[in-house]
């Protein structure tokens, strides 16, 4: 029989166009040669252009799913994105706590057009119960300040390791300031210089939280997963395809800078 497959789950937000959420996420996995499980914690109505409306699922059913994907098929990583509800968050981090698996955390609050992705009410166990234990956690800057209450990328990424994740990767991309990320773990921080792109393209943070999780799953170190997807996802933002009237979407190739599983 063939080596085992590396494993990835993502647990997050249906995009029907494909250019963010679940979708995205399990087409990431298979670019890096990583089985993709997939469990919805919602379903969008959205176009290219907005997210017209959110439909959460119901916590039980989706811990339900989780149960059965942990008990059967544990994934050598797990994936966090859009959480939707504090219900929600509620019953994955009870699971969690029983299974426990590396996570990597992307705290998806917002849509770009500004609709809510995650309830309000659902920022505190989000940050007590799931970005508390991460492996990374992966806000961009306005994601950073709204869990942190900080806008300086190193003294937000210091907090969110107070707050118990193992390593955080705060995202300049979309602030005014330099398009950079600064990773920081507890050995301590590094700047990862990125490029300013003339486009606003969609799903760039499903995406490259997705690229780190796959090549975690794959054995990569923290820091080569992270480089390595910032490079891929740059290459992707370099060649997004416009499918719509609205943002254009990543243009995704074969991940061909990995070394074998
Ligand atoms: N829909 C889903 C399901 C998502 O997970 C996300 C982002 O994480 C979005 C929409 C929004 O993507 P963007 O921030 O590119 O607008």
């Amino acid at each position: 029989m063939a080596d085992p497959m590396p494993i990835a789950l993502t647990i997050a937000g249906s995009d029907p166009t494909g250019g963010a959420g679940l979708q995205l996420d399990l087409r990431v996995f298979a670019l890096h040669g990583v089985h993709g499980m997939a469990v919805p914690t919602a379903l969008t109505v959205q176009t290219t252009q907005s997210v017209r409306r959110t439909l959460p699922c119901f916590p039980n059913v989706v811990g339900e799913q989780l149960v059965a994907l942990l008990a059967d098929a544990p994934p050598h990583v797990i994936k966090l994105g859009m959480l939707a509800t504090d219900d929600t968050v509620l019953r994955i981090a009870d699971l969690l706590d029983r299974f426990p698996r590396p996570r990597v955390v992307d705290p998806v609050l917002r849509a770009s057009d500004g609709s809510y992705l995650l309830e309000r009410r659902a920022l505190r166990s989000l940050v007590e119960r799931l970005v508390a234990g991460a492996a990374l956690i992966t806000p961009n800057l306005d994601e950073a300040e709204t869990l942190t209450g900080l806008r300086d990328p190193e003294a937000a990424a210091a907090a969110l390791l107070e707050m118990g994740a193992q390593a955080a990767l705060v995202k300049g991309g979309h602030a005014d300031g330099p398009p950079d990320d600064f990773l920081c773990m507890a050995e301590g921080g590094t700047w990862l210089r990125g490029e300013r792109h003339a486009r606003d393209v969609h799903g760039t943070g499903c995406g490259l939280s997705a690229a780190i999780a796959a090549r975690l799953a794959r054995g990569t170190d923290l820091v080569e997963a992270v480089r390595g997807a910032k490079r891929w996802i740059e290459r992707g933002i370099a060649n997004a395809n416009a499918i719509g009237r609205g943002r254009p979407v990543l243009g995704l190739s074969l991940a061909d800078d990995l070394s074998a599983p």
